[in-house]
C-alpha cells in the first residue's frame, strides 16, 4: 500500500515536471572549463553525462546525515526491484546515488591536493560532467558490514541476485571485467538504463 502510494507520487512528480531543466550549453562549458583547468584536450560531447532534472529521495545514506537520490524514473523501477529483493531476503545497502557535478569536482579536487596524479584519479573516477552519477541513474551498493565499495562486492549474494535479478527492472553492472570504458572492473555500480527514450 505504501509503495503503491509512493509510486503514484513519483509518477505525479514525472508529470509535473519539466525535463528541459538544464542548459546544455552552459553545462558543456562548465565541462570545457575542468578540462582546460586540467591541461586535458578530449571533449567527447557523446560521452557527456547531464544532470537529473527529476531528482527523489530513496532514503537516508548511510550515515544516517543526508539523503540518497535517484532520478523518478529509476527511483520507480528501484523501488520495484528492492521490494523483490526483500522478498528474497536480500537487504540492499548503498553508498552513492545521485552525485551533481560539484559533488565530483570536489571529489576530484581532494585527490589532486592530496598529490595523486589526474592519471591515476582518473582510473578509479570519472571527470565531472562524465559521471553516471550525475544523471541520477547510477547506484553503487555496499557489501553488508562494509562501508567502502570494493570488487569483493562480486562475492555477496547482493550481487548474485543483482546479476540474475537486475537486469528485469532496466538495472545493468556499467563497468565489467576489460569493458571498454578505460574504468576499473566495479561490480557495485549498476545503472539503470531507459528504455523509453
Ligand atoms: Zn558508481
Amino acid at each position: 500500500m505504501l509503495l503503491n502510494l509512493f509510486l503514484f507520487y513519483l509518477c505525479l512528480t514525472i508529470l509535473y515536471s519539466g525535463t528541459s531543466c538544464q542548459d546544455t550549453s552552459k553545462y558543456i562549458k562548465k565541462v570545457e572549463s575542468i578540462l582546460s583547468d586540467l591541461k586535458l584536450s578530449e571533449l567527447n560531447h557523446s560521452e557527456i553525462q547531464y544532470e537529473s532534472c527529476n531528482l527523489v529521495t530513496i532514503g537516508k545514506n548511510i550515515y544516517g546525515n543526508g539523503f540518497l537520490k535517484l532520478d523518478s524514473i529509476a527511483a520507480v523501477n528501484f523501488f520495484k526491484m528492492k521490494e523483490k529483493a526483500a522478498a528474497d531476503s536480500i537487504e540492499f545497502r548503498i553508498l552513492s546515488a545521485y552525485r551533481s557535478f560539484e559533488h565530483q569536482k570536489q571529489i576530484i579536487n581532494r585527490k589532486l591536493n592530496s598529490g595523486q596524479s589526474i592519471d591515476n584519479i582518473l582510473k578509479e573516477n570519472t571527470l565531472p560532467g562524465y559521471s553516471e552519477h550525475h544523471t541520477g541513474y547510477a547506484i553503487d551498493f555496499l557489501e553488508d558490514n562494509k562501508n567502502y565499495l570494493s570488487v569483493n562486492f562480486e562475492n555477496t549474494k547482493t550481487f548474485k541476485w543483482l546479476s540474475k535479478n537486475a537486469n528485469n527492472y532496466g538495472f545493468y553492472m556499467s563497468y565489467s571485467k576489460n569493458n571498454n570504458h578505460g574504468i576499473m572492473y566495479e561490480p557495485w555500480h549498476w545503472m539503470f538504463k531507459n528504455n523509453v527514450d
